[in-house]
């Protein structure tokens, strides 16, 4: 089913440009999670252009997507799939309405192995 404000959220939580993918495939070459994801990183952005966010929102592949990035580093075109994939996930959490994250639960759990990226991205999905 296409869902068009779904798709305009996707773009402009993720700042990514699906529309640039020239379906090369190397995203998914590169993806150490490509066996595991029910849609793989060139079909889910290949999903965006056409609307079809609710069964991107429905697979697998939130779960399953590292964040590692390499798709990002791989694309020829700059589409950055990685961050497709985050905002299915933050529009996920948005939408069940729970709260991941508040700024007072962060300092018992910091830590210095815990890669800034990943507090950024916690970040992200906090609602108050
Ligand atoms: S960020 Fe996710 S989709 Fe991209 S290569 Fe890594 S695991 Fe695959
Ligand atoms: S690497 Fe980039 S251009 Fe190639 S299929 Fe993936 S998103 Fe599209």
């Amino acid at each position: 089913m296409h869902n068009n404000n779904l798709k305009d959220e996707v773009i402009r939580i993720s700042g990514a440009s699906p529309i640039k993918c020239m379906k090369c495939g190397k995203c998914s070459a590169t993806c150490p999670s490509f066996n595991d994801m029910e849609i793989a990183p060139h079909m889910f952005v290949d999903m965006v252009v056409k609307g079809r966010i609710e069964e991107l929102m429905a697979s697998n592949a939130t779960a399953h997507c590292l964040s590692c990035f390499a798709c990002v580093e791989r694309c020829p075109r700059g589409v950055e799939p990685a961050n497709i994939i985050e905002a299915i996930r933050v529009i996920k959490l948005r939408k069940s309405g729970s709260v991941q994250l508040t700024p007072a639960q962060i300092a018992s759990v910091i830590d210095t192995e815990i890669p800034q990226q990943a507090l950024v991205s916690a970040f992200r999905k906090f609602r108050k």
